[in-house]
């Protein structure tokens, strides 16, 4: 039989060992009752004889029986087993030898079956049995030849039975050795390929960084710390980092460029660890970190300061320098509340970072709490709104500075909900936007803005707002030409208003869906003018026909500068091609200033507050008819 390797020797030993620890015990058993039995049988030196070997293998079979339960090597167990095997035949040896009974000699025969059934392998089995059988034939001699030829026949039978049970038993046992490595290999195997999966599954293939779930992965365990030792809950940090201006990153260098610039982020994230710091990425520019050192409020402070200076400085990108700052929203969580609730706080802090100009880190506090439970409740409320019911349009008039007549009306959105009352539109319209809600408020108000437009009898042309969402959203876009070509309304009538700050969110995306708009006939107007970007490069490329220059310029009316300013801006307007509307015209002084730089049209409570579709019908006749008086007390 060949020779086995190690593992497979250790495991054909461990599927023995119920054989060789049986095998011992049975033996020990019977030697000691054999040694015990003796002392009735046998005196003197016969007894000392028989007794001996008795109690000798008695010793042997009980000794390995013990040892056994402890991992013995397989020659050792070789040993012991021939040892007891010889003790065996030496036993009846010497029994026959002190006197001579012929049936004893099947003894032999028996030991030889057993041998081969508990040996520890083949050759310790062949050696056992050719003993035996030696021992067979010595004493078969005293007998008559033809009771000697029958024991000789019968151990000679029974050796070739033997051996060959030995040889097939030992070949199965072999096999099933074999069979149970294999599926012990195919188990580590699996583990590891297992292992590989869920470190796969918990890292984030850009950056390498544990990803989204391994961030919850690790609270999770944090939470599970804190629940088995309350004592020892140290304060834990959730700090939330999205960087500022990735998306121009993205569009200005490419997207390469913005994934290298992601890994380089990553890179001094980890470099500026804090003690206990676990940093994972989240998915696109935003990360995460859960800062378990057990830290103070000024520890984590001052941290964020030196993680929002390292994020800041320039990076060197293929060749490029890019730059890229951070905002930072953190908050201290507690490990027995809720967590999505927590890290809706932090997130709430790190909206607050960004609102309040980006590039900083603001911890959330009890006056955000406050704000975000408004802002939560506003949500919600928007999220299960009867859009239908609960949204309505109010309109304010826009006045053409020459003619004196109202030219249009913009349609503002007023929301009033059961549970929480009249909401400002400042505040709705900005929720919406971050929650992913205004799409629905849009088409609501183009389908209420429309149904006015073909109800009025003298039509007044009027102008909707659009988000930055519904500016990068095909879907939106679609629908609101689709509504347009199916009530037959004269696009003529209408014009979008969208802001420099919306064209920025996707502005290749954005530029397309404003081409489609104007393509369909609609009139685009800039909205907010002046606050944003005021890049004059792209507004030559760019549908508009209208700058709303923001009404924060009416802030300081008498102050030259700002005279100055919106005098360069008209101008501008006029050379690119467009109207200027000015926003915020409340009094005289305004709308002097507005006709001295030279706007077009102006917007603002001194012709109107935003009102009802009836009023604004009134005003247009009562404006008219003013107009009318004021030009025939003139003339
Ligand atoms: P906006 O598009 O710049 O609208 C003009 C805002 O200025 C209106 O505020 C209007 O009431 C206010 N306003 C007009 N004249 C004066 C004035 O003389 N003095 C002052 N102090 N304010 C004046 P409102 O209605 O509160 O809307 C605020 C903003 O909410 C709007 O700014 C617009 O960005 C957004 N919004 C309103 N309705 C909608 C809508 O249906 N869709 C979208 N996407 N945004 C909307
Ligand atoms: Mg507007
Ligand atoms: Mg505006």
């Amino acid at each position: 039989m060949s020779k086995l390797n190690a593992k497979t020797a250790l495991a054909v030993q461990d599927i023995y060992r119920p054989i060789f620890s049986g095998y011992f015990a049975i033996v020990a058993a019977y030697y000691i009752f054999m040694s015990v039995s003796h002392f009735w049988y046998f005196e003197g030196a016969e007894l000392l004889v028989m007794g001996g070997v008795a109690v000798l293998a008695a010793i042997t079979s009980l000794t390995s029986f013990i040892q056994l339960r402890n991992p013995m090597e397989a020659t050792q167990v070789e040993r012991r087993q021939l040892a007891v095997n010889l003790l065996m035949i030496a036993n009846v040896v010497v029994a026959l030898n002190l006197g001579f009974e012929p049936q004893k000699m099947t003894y032999f025969i028996i030991m030889v079956m057993i041998f081969a059934l508990a040996s520890v392998n083949f050759r310790q089995s062949l050696f056992s049995i050719v003993v035996a059988s030696i021992a067979l034939m010595t004493f078969a001699g005293r007998l008559e030849k033809a009771a000697f030829d029958g024991y000789v026949f019968l151990v000679i039978a029974a050796a070739m039975a033997s051996l060959s049970i030995t040889y097939f038993l030992r070949k199965s046992i072999i096999r099933i050795a074999n069979a149970r490595l294999d599926a012990i290999d195919q188990l580590e195997e699996v583990k590891v390929v297992s292992e590989t999966l869920r470190e796969r599954s918990l890292s984030d293939s850009l950056t390498a960084l544990p990803n989204r779930r391994a961030f919850f992965e690790r609270l999770r365990e944090l939470k599970a710390q804190a629940a088995q030792d309350p004592i020892q809950n140290d304060a834990v940090w959730l700090v939330l980092i999205d960087l500022d201006g990735f998306k121009s990153v993205n569009d200005i260098h490419g997207h390469l460029v913005g994934d290298l610039l992601l890994q380089a982020v990553s890179g001094r994230l980890n470099s500026t660890k804090i003690e206990g710091a676990h940093v994972s990425r989240m998915g696109g520019d935003e990360f995460n970190v859960i800062v378990s050192g057990g830290q103070s409020q000024d520890d984590i402070a001052q941290w964020c300061n030196d993680l929002l200076k390292k994020l800041a400085e320039p990076y060197s990108i293929e060749g490029r320098s890019v730059r890229i700052s951070g905002s930072i929203g953190c908050k201290q969580i507690d490990l027995e509340l809720d967590m999505r609730s927590q890290i809706n706080q932090a997130d709430f802090a790190l909206m607050t970072a960004k609102g309040q100009g980006k590039n900083r880190a603001v911890m959330f506090n009890r006056e955000h709490a406050k704000q975000a439970e408004e802002r939560y409740a506003i949500e919600e409320a928007l999220r299960s709104a009867n859009l239908a019911a609960e949204i309505e349009l109010v309109f304010q008039p826009q006045v053409d500075l020459e003619r004196g007549v109202i030219v249009r009306a913009e349609a503002l959105a007023r929301w009033s909900s059961p549970q929480i009352g009249t909401i400002q539109p400042g505040k709705f319209i900005q929720i919406a936007e971050d929650s992913g809600l205004i799409g629905g408020i849009t088409l609501m108000v183009v389908e209420k803005a429309f149904a006015e437009l073909q109800s009025w009898e003298k039509p007044i042309p009027i102008s909707i707002n659009l988000s930055s969402h519904d500016l990068i959203s095909d879907m939106i876009i679609d629908a609101i030409i689709d509504q347009s070509t199916a009530l037959k309304i004269d696009p003529a009538m209408v014009e979008f208003e969208v802001t420099e700050t919306a064209m920025m969110t996707d502005f290749e995306k954005a530029t397309k869906n404003l081409d489609r708009l104007a393509g369909a006939g609609f009139a685009i107007a800039l909205d907010d003018f002046g606050t944003g970007y005021s890049n004059f490069n792209y507004l030559r490329t760019l549908p508009i026909g209208k700058l709303k220059v923001d009404r924060s310029f009416m802030d300081n009316p008498g102050d030259p500068m700002t005279e100055k300013v919106l005098f360069s801006l008209a101008g501008m307007a006029r050379t690119l091609g467009v109207h200027c509307l000015l926003e915020g015209i409340e009094d005289e002084v305004d709308l002097l200033m507005a006709k001295r730089v030279g706007a077009d049209a102006v917007q603002g409570y001194l012709f109107g507050a935003p009102m009802t579709s009836a009023d604004l019908h009134d005003a247009v006749i009562g404006f008219s008819g003013s107009q009318a008086e004021g030009q025939k007390a003139a003339g």
